[in-house]
């Protein structure tokens, strides 16, 4: 981890009432012991113009963890102020990735569109007090008299319209009597103010488009940062906490509360966006990589979306926990992936029961075990987790094993499957290699094996010493499958970083995904259902696929390759 994450400040189990020890809670804590609210009330009030993705988690976890934490609520309010970019699509979505993620705002749904009729009422009670105007400018005018951080300001040569003339302006604006661009809606602030914000901001602009809600009743709409605000108050947030790219807004955010008749004051609180090593995260490059088909989609296993992770196998937990391990900090940062991947790993290796696949398969034939005899042997379902029990797998004379697994000319320290070796087979027996069969190519197609009948409990009489043990599973009763194998979708830890002229895609992994065919599993697995996690042993973590996978025809997904696998489990023996 780098810089501002590095000290999280977070215990990292959170009951109803010892929840994270950030500022933010902290905060509400001592306002709730004061008695300047006797409830809290958050929000999280996403645009309706993508989906959601694990920064968003972050968000959520926070706003609706602080509510459920000190007994409050929190509102769910889609922030649908630009008619242009929103679609229903994303607004059903939205609602679906908080419920997977374990959070609800019961009757508590709103859209910024709601308040459409208030908030025309206000800018409307503004130009009554001469505090907002309409002004003529051109967009390109407006943007060069507002002067940067070194220059104040120039007024527009509309700000001293009349309020008699504001309101008739604005009032034909309403109409659709004003072309888009003709005019925008301003507050009268300060031109010469150090805070940009404050610099007579927009208020309202002409947008002639439909709206999915409001359809075309509206063709002005409010700038969200003027809707924020009011919004807020009218809900009665208590604690509005948003992303330190609206620090320099919260003057602004102040003003309209100072200068509107609102029922409360909400306070705005900032902290640092979520970012993670090897990930994009802006909504904007994310529907770039769906829209140039870099990606299947946005629930694509590879997309740092809800939903992407969702289908990868990622469990709600994990994204909540993160949350709660990176704490809340007040300056930007960038977590290490790793350290999602760590908890993600360790939650999976707790959770999931081990099943037995080959995903690149090696026939291997039991020469000395009698045509058509098959056994049944205990296979514990968590090594480490005595209590999730044993169950029988099928065993006989055809075997599947990795193709991995052999080698004819052994490295040094080989402990699995070579000529003349004896490996153990998972939960099974002893065998030992004694022949090859190749192809017309020459390729290895099938090991012929025997194997000791004394060793069935995976240990003999003489009890020597046997350190590899490899994984199987019997050819008349493995089920077919196709396996995607994924990486991180980018090569480097800074997509962002490229040189001038360079775009973030540069930095796409080529290797991001590998489809298996043909892999071979045990049966209890044809049968799941979709979205159960298993461990292949030896292989990683995997989970079968949301969309594509079905009862005999199985879909399974790698969330994550198991940690030191291969060295881990020679050792075990
Ligand atoms: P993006 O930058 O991806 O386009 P956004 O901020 O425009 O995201 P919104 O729909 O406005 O997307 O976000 C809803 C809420 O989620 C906001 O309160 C925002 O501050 C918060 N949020 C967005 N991205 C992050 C992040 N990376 N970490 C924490 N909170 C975030
Ligand atoms: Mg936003």
């Amino acid at each position: 981890m780098t810089d501002a994450h590095s000290s999280p400040a977070t215990a990292s189990a959170a009951g109803p009432d010892d929840g994270p020890k950030n500022f933010i809670a902290e905060l509400v804590e001592d306002d709730l012991r004061t008695g300047k609210h006797q409830v809290v009330v958050t929000r999280f009030p996403p645009e309706p113009n993508g989906y959601l993705h694990i920064g968003h988690a972050k968000s959520i976890c926070l706003n609706f963890g602080l509510a459920q934490r000190f007994g409050g609520r929190c509102h769910l309010r889609f922030d649908d102020t630009n008619p242009a970019k929103e679609e229903q699509e994303y607004v059903d979505s939205i609602q679906e990735d908080i419920r997977w993620l374990g959070f609800d705002w019961g009757e508590h749904l709103y859209f910024a569109s709601d308040y459409f009729a208030q908030l025309y009422a206000w800018a409307v009670h503004l130009i009554q007090e001469g505090k907002a105007y309409v002004d003529s400018s051109t967009t390109e005018e407006i943007r060069r008299d507002r002067g940067n951080f070194y220059t104040p300001g120039v007024e527009s040569p509309y700000r001293n319209r009349s309020v008699a003339e504001n309101l008739a302006l604005f009032e034909r604006m309403r109409k659709g009597e004003l072309a888009e661009g003709e005019a925008v809606l301003r507050a009268k602030i300060d031109m010469s103010s150090g805070n940009q914000n404050l610099r007579d901001p927009l208020l309202y602009r002409i947008r002639k488009a439909h709206h999915h809600r409001t359809g075309d009743k509206w063709c002005i709409y409010p700038m969200y940062t003027y809707a924020h605000p009011i919004e807020d108050a009218l809900e009665r947030i208590t604690h509005s906490i948003c992303t330190l790219e609206f620090e320099g807004h919260r003057p602004l955010y102040e003003w309209f509360l100072d200068n509107l008749p609102v029922p409360s004051h909400p306070r705005q609180i900032e902290f640092a966006k979520l970012a993670f090593s090897y990930t994009v995260l802006s909504k904007r490059r994310l529907l770039l990589l769906v829209k140039e088909g870099h990606v299947a989609g946005w629930d694509d296993p590879r997309m740092p979306t809800i939903r992407g992770l969702r289908r990868r196998g990622y469990p709600p937990e994990v994204l909540r926990e993160i949350s709660e391990r990176v704490g809340v900090a007040k300056r930007d940062g960038v977590v290490d992936i790793g350290l999602l991947e760590f908890v993600l790993r360790e939650h999976l290796n707790r959770t999931s029961v081990r099943r037995m696949a080959v995903l690149r398969p090696l026939r291997l034939t039991i020469t000395n075990w009698p045509e058509g005899h098959v056994e049944e042997f205990d296979v514990p379902n968590n090594p480490e987790d005595a209590s999730a029990g044993t169950r029988k797998v099928a065993f006989g004379r055809e075997l599947w094993i990795e193709q991995d697994d052999f080698r004819e000319v052994p490295p040094k320290g080989w402990f699995r499957l070579a000529p003349g070796k004896e490996v153990r087979l998972r939960s099974a027996c002893y065998v030992t290699c004694q022949e090859l069969v190749r192809d017309e190519a020459g390729q290895v197609v099938e090991l012929r094996c025997t194997w000791d009948p004394e060793s069935r409990r995976g240990t003999t009489p003489d009890k020597r010493k046997i350190k590899g043990t490899i994984h199987w599973v019997s050819a008349a009763h493995a089920v077919e499958a196709q396996v995607r194998l994924y990486e991180r979708l980018f090569k480097v830890e800074n997509p962002s970083d490229v040189p001038e002229g360079g775009s973030f895609l540069d930095h796409l992994n080529p290797d991001s995904l590998e489809v298996l065919e043909g892999c071979k599993l045990e049966p209890s697995l044809g049968e799941v259902e979709p979205e159960t996690r298993v461990q292949f042993e030896r292989l990683g973590y995997f989970v079968a696929d949301r969309v594509e996978h079905q009862a005999g025809k199985p879909v399974f997904n790698r969330t994550i390759g198991l940690r030191d696998s291969w060295a881990k489990q020679e050792k075990k023996g």
